[in-house]
């Protein structure tokens, strides 16, 4: 069905940003899920007649950044609107936002599916505005918080260039990424303070022309966003080929039942009666704040993925693993820059440390673990000192309570026995005291090698060297064959 269509898709997204006061107020910006409600309030974000506004340097500092790090030209000159709309929990009877002179346009977001095909998605605006209460409707009423009124929000809206949900979904988790990246919002979907809204399309194949299209409200998960969007393609489809017209509105996504529903029909644009806010003075960002901004960009998730592959031959699994989170990655960085070996410590890392920390409730910034510590245990296994399983048994310490491999390695005697006679004499005690197994072994039952392996580790109390164990055995089992 859906092979006629070709879906069109385009993003909204609303991020608050983690500044330490609102928009255009003093007011702290609180977790809106943990603080009391109208804690966090003044006569300004309650929309009092006669307050001034004043802008965040700050919130347009994080705006800045993340118009860059998409790919925008900024905008030198900016003008805030007023858009009027009366709802309870917009006090003030309009919200400051940007129209017509968005700090950022004409920016591009590359994503990479999970098949390795990648495609570009265009930024059509990058802006500023401001959030706007929180109402809880209970039976009989409406409850009303603002101490979210006010919070500097940034919306990113892209270019109808998506094709899929799971496209959306890629470029939605890239945004996330990069704002978490750029330290100017959390990415806690579950508090709300990202929210994603998908407009949704289809088109007869091969045409130019857009179709009508639905906007889904206020998604925050991105398995909501790939399955709304899958579901609501999949419904307009339905509609199409039952010769009927889809209607342009907004829709929610319902998480259990797992379909949408139409919540306000739109068939033309609302008219918010925009006008520059004359409360406010032009913002100028002169270039030596561009500069500056520039220079102070860290380097992004995708210039970080590319550099594991290119330079340092991580397969794109492990790249995109490793580049996740910055902190991760900054801390993978220290430990290639400490002289770590990048496909040996990403191995260690993605299985050895995350599994540790998971298990010990640990997070990078809270890891023990200095890099060159970490390099120094790979290089005492890497040099045949130590075997795998002890230098587990290393790092879970090391995890626990930090300290130095060598040390550990001697308090806890884990020192790998390479000493090739006391190996042999060890190997020779074993073969003479199972000639049954030997004569299984020699009569064609190979496997039997690894029984042999795990005696000899056993006698050695797990600090054997397994290669050196390996070809011992090989040797001295052959050896018997001619015997
Ligand atoms: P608004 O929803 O406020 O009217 P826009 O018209 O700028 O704002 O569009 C919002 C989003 O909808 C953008 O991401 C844009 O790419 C996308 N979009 C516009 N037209 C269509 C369409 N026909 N199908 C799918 N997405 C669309
Ligand atoms: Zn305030
Ligand atoms: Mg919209």
């Amino acid at each position: 069905m859906l092979n006629r269509y070709e879906p069109v898709i385009g993003l909204e997204i609303h991020a608050e940003l983690m500044t330490q006061s609102k928009m255009f107020c003093g007011c702290r910006v609180v977790d809106s899920v943990t603080a009391a409600p109208n804690t966090a309030v003044c006569p300004v974000c309650l929309g009092m007649p006669g307050m001034l506004p004043v802008i965040n340097r700050r919130a347009i500092d994080f705006a800045v950044r993340v118009a860059l790090a998409l790919g925008c030209d900024i905008q030198p000159h900016n003008i805030f609107a007023r858009k009027n709309y009366f709802y309870p929990d917009l006090p003030k009877g309009y919200q400051i936002s940007q129209y017509e002179l968005p700090i950022g346009r004409h920016g591009a977001l590359d994503v990479t599916l999970p098949g390795g095909r990648t495609s570009r998605i265009g930024i059509r605006r990058v802006h500023i505005e401001e959030d706007t209460g929180k109402l809880t409707h209970r039976d009989g009423g409406s409850l009303v918080d603002y101490n979210r009124s006010g919070v500097p929000l940034l919306e990113i809206v892209s270019e109808p260039d998506i094709r899929s949900g799971e496209e959306a979904r890629a470029y939605a988790t890239r945004i996330r990424q990069i704002l978490r990246y750029l330290d100017v919002n959390s990415g806690d979907m579950e508090k709300g303070v990202l929210r994603i809204e998908p407009n949704i399309s289809l088109r007869p194949r091969g045409s130019d022309a857009f179709g009508t299209r639905t906007e889904l409200k206020n998604l925050n998960s991105f398995r909501a966003l790939a399955d709304g969007t899958d579901y609501e393609l999949t419904r307009q489809a339905a509609v199409l080929d039952g010769g009927g017209r889809v209607i342009q509105e907004t829709r929610g996504w319902h998480d259990t039942r797992r379909e949408t529903f139409s919540q306000r029909v739109k068939e033309e644009a609302e008219d918010y009666r925009y006008f520059a806010e004359p409360d406010l003075p032009p913002l100028l960002i002169d270039p030596d704040w561009m500069v500056a901004a520039r220079a102070a960009l860290p380097e992004l998730p995708q210039a970080k993925e590319a550099r594991y592959t290119d330079a340092h031959g991580l397969s794109p699994y492990e790249a995109a693993a490793l580049a996740e989170d910055r902190a991760v990655a900054e801390w993978f960085d220290a430990v290639i820059a400490a002289g770590g070996r990048p496909k040996t410590a990403a191995n260690w890392i993605l299985n050895d440390l995350f599994r540790l920390m998971n298990e010990r409730g640990r997070s990078i910034a809270d890891l023990p673990v200095s890099p060159a510590a970490f390099v120094a245990l790979l290089g005492r296994v890497e040099g045949g000192e130590v075997n795998g399983a002890s230098a587990r048994e290393v790092l879970a310490e090391m995890v626990d309570s930090g300290g130095d491999p060598a040390a550990i390695i001697a308090a806890r005697g884990l020192s790998q026995l390479s000493d090739e006679a006391a190996l042999a004499a060890i190997i020779d005690g074993i073969i003479a005291a199972n000639p049954d197994a030997v004569a299984n072994y020699l009569g064609g039952k190979e496997s039997l090698l690894a029984w042999f392996v795990g005696q000899a580790m056993r006698a050695t109390r797990g600090q054997g060297n397994p290669a050196l164990i390996n070809r011992l055995l090989r040797e001295r089992l052959e050896a018997r064959r001619s015997a």
